[in-house]
């Protein structure tokens, strides 16, 4: 929408000229009157000369204040304060911006301004078009105290925006000398940071719900142990099972709620240590053999003889594998093998980089879940996540581990036939696979 400055037509006659008429008239007619008061003999000429000095600077001085006052009504159609000054400034603001007059009234506006509110026209009241009773509130009250006012516009088409609307008079100057009150409002887009707020408002009441989970199951059985069970040795033996399952399960939330928090803080670092990856990936596979036995999975581990370095954090990098490989023994156990490799390969823009793959038999992921799989607390089958000691927060480590290493993760699954998860990384300068 193009924001034109209003074309009027030139007022016909000179206001001065008329005002000249005008005083010229009351001069006339105050000289006759005063000579005839001189001739009859009631004043003296003194005198009356100078009353007729004082009403001569009666009608001639106020002129110029008179102009200005009353210039509105003489130019009509045009805004005092349309000046192409005026438009170029708010035309050229980057957020949302309309110029309105005392009266709430649209003088201009901008194309963003334009865009955002389409019913906002020039020349209209400005609560017509935006008809929230807040911003109309906020807009009185600005007029009214010539203070600043905030208020929320929410847009909704086409997605759901958060706007913050600043109210502010400003004297601008008009085409006749001196400034007339108008009010700038100017729309600030809040959008991002409402998002971020609501994430930050969901991770904290998923958390909670997280917590809150087993901590109920602690003190109901710590109940149960204080009362009927207080004397039964079986049943204190398979409750304190269950209590030490919850206990630790509580611990590993809380372990990944700060893993998490950690590597969102250093997210912007990349790592600058050189780490060669094979040992890695073989400590996290030793380390979950006795998961691997008490499932009956076949682990096997396909790594080069040579060091394979890469710039990376060891203590996030044991993380991501043991991630990737105690899911693919937990959610992928009925395949019975899970194949761990590690190879160099090009990034789709050609880069070399290192690939390590987890390879499960299971059943597979259904293509809806994979997008997102990485999201904080989504899980597939939350029962069964629980039931195998997940917290829901796994992946998204893993995905938050490979963005400070600026590697990525590639997630492939064919439902009944296992799913491979691919942690890659860009290679060190001197490559050293053979
Ligand atoms: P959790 O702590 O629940 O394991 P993750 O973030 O590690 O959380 O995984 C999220 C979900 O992804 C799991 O709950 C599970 O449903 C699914 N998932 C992860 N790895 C596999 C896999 N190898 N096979 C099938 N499903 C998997």
């Amino acid at each position: 929408m193009a924001i034109d400055a209003p074309s009027s037509s030139p007022p016909s006659s000179s206001p001065w000229s008329d005002r000249l008429r005008h005083s010229a008239i009351i001069l006339l007619a105050a000289g006759l009157a005063l000579s005839v008061v001189v001739a009859l003999g009631e004043l003296s000429l003194v005198r009356a000369a100078s009353i007729f000095i004082c009403i001569a600077a009666a009608a001639l001085v106020p002129w110029r204040l008179h102009n200005v006052a009353t210039s509105r009504e003489d130019v009509r159609g045009v805004n005092p304060v349309e000046t192409a000054a005026v438009s170029a400034v708010v035309s050229g603001m980057p957020d949302p911006a309309v110029l309105l007059d005392r009266a709430g009234r649209v003088i201009h506006l901008n194309a963003a301004a334009a865009q955002l509110a389409p019913a906002l026209r020039k020349n209209e009241l400005a609560q017509f078009a935006l008809r929230s009773p807040e911003i109309i509130t906020a807009l009185r009250e600005a007029i009214a105290v010539s203070e600043p006012r905030r208020a929320m516009y929410l847009d909704h088409v086409p997605v759901d925006r958060w706007m913050e609307l600043i109210i502010t008079p400003v004297p601008v100057p008009t085409l006749f000398g001196g400034t007339d009150k108008c009010m700038l409002m100017t729309f600030h887009d809040q959008t991002p940071l409402r998002r971020v707020e609501e994430m930050r408002a969901d991770f904290v009441a998923n958390a909670s719900h997280e917590l809150r989970t087993p901590l109920a199951a602690l003190s109901g059985f710590i109940d149960t142990l204080q009362g009927q069970a207080k004397d039964d040795p079986k049943a204190r033996e398979r409750f304190l099972g269950i209590m030490h399952t919850q206990a630790t399960r509580m611990a590993r939330l809380i372990d990944d709620l700060l893993s998490l928090s950690r590597v969102e803080l250093s997210a912007h670092v990349r790592p600058d240590t050189s780490v060669d990856l094979v040992p890695i990936i073989r400590q996290v596979a030793d380390g979950l053999e006795p998961l691997a036995r008490e499932r009956q999975v076949v682990v096997d581990i396909d790594l080069p003889e040579t060091p394979v370095q890469i710039a990376g954090d060891r203590e996030e990098l044991l993380r991501l594998f043991e991630n990737l490989i105690e899911n693919a023994l937990k959610y992928g156990a009925s395949g019975g093998k899970v194949i761990v490799t590690l190879v160099s390969a090009l990034s789709g823009e050609g880069t070399p980089e290192v690939r390590v793959m987890v390879r499960d038999f299971g059943p597979g992921i259904a293509p809806e879940h994979l997008p997102r799989l990485t999201e904080r607390f989504y899980r597939v089958d939350v029962g069964d996540s629980r039931a195998q000691g997940g917290t829901g927060l796994g992946l998204s480590l893993v995905k938050h581990i490979l963005n400070r290493h600026r590697g990525r993760l590639l997630i492939e699954s064919v439902p009944k036939n296992g799913a491979t998860f691919t942690a890659c990384f860009p290679q060190a300068r001197t490559p050293t696979l053979v």
